[in-house]
């Protein structure tokens, strides 16, 4: 299996800190928490990690001086650090990225923006760590990987059928003509016959097995991915 991406939170208030890697956690991340400084430095001399989420107010040495600290070092230096604070001022913003952080949010932040910000030095600095994956019920794409499971299997999948599956699973609910699949699936220049489209739905089908609910066809109109389907269904099993 793929590494998940090691961030390491160093926040000294535990409710943020523990509130931060329980959302990383449900993202894909692999969070370390420590609480000040000195732990801080003991787990980077132990194991670099791939992004460093750094409180600016901590006890011992600030988040400003250890960013500058770790800057300096050739181990640590190129280690992507995004500071958190409370602090807004405009200085303080200037002071923290001059000490060498990647990028600073405020608190209190949404932890949309704070995965939002994550995945963006991530990709600058090591865009294939970042992961890409898109789950409905029990089946689970990684884009990254090129993996497909269901219920934690692996399902065999062709090369064409994983790319329309990867365009429905991130479009859900929505119908999406033969012509628009043709244009996102297979790009403009090529003439494909609409009738193409059908031919590997049905063979996307035959590869999901029971998550194949999940593709309905709409009369006259093209197909949706329907996650919604999946739960319905399993209701009326369970009634
Ligand atoms: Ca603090």
């Amino acid at each position: 299996m793929r590494k998940l991406p090691r961030v390491l939170v160093v926040e000294d208030e535990p409710s943020i800190a523990e509130l931060i890697a329980v959302n990383l956690r449900h993202n894909g991340f692999a969070p370390i928490v420590v609480f000040d400084a000195e732990a801080a430095q003991r787990e980077l001399d132990a194991v670099l990690p791939d992004v460093i989420l750094l409180d600016w107010m901590l006890p011992g040495r600030s988040g400003v001086q250890l960013a500058r600290a770790w800057r300096l070092d050739d181990r640590t230096k190129a280690v992507p650090i995004i500071m958190l604070t409370a602090r807004a001022e405009e200085s303080d913003k200037v002071q923290g990225l001059d000490a060498g952080a990647d990028d600073y949010i405020t608190k209190p932040f949404s932890t949309q923006e704070l995965l939002a910000r994550i995945r963006a030095v991530l990709r600058r600095r090591a865009p294939e760590s970042v992961p890409d994956t898109v789950q409905a019920g029990a089946l689970v794409l990684d884009a990254v990987a090129h993996r497909l499971t269901w219920e934690g299997r692996e399902l065999k999948i062709g090369p064409t059928e994983f790319r329309l599956l990867h365009f429905l699973m991130k479009h859900p609910e929505r119908v999406h003509s033969r012509t628009t699949l043709l244009d996102r699936i297979w790009g403009d220049h090529v003439f494909i016959e609409e009738r193409t489209v059908d031919v590997h739905i049905k063979r996307l089908r035959e590869a999901l097995g029971p998550a194949a609910v999940m593709i309905e066809t709409v009369r006259g109109a093209g197909y949706r991915f329907s996650p919604r389907a999946l739960a319905s269904e399993a209701d009326a099993r369970s009634a």
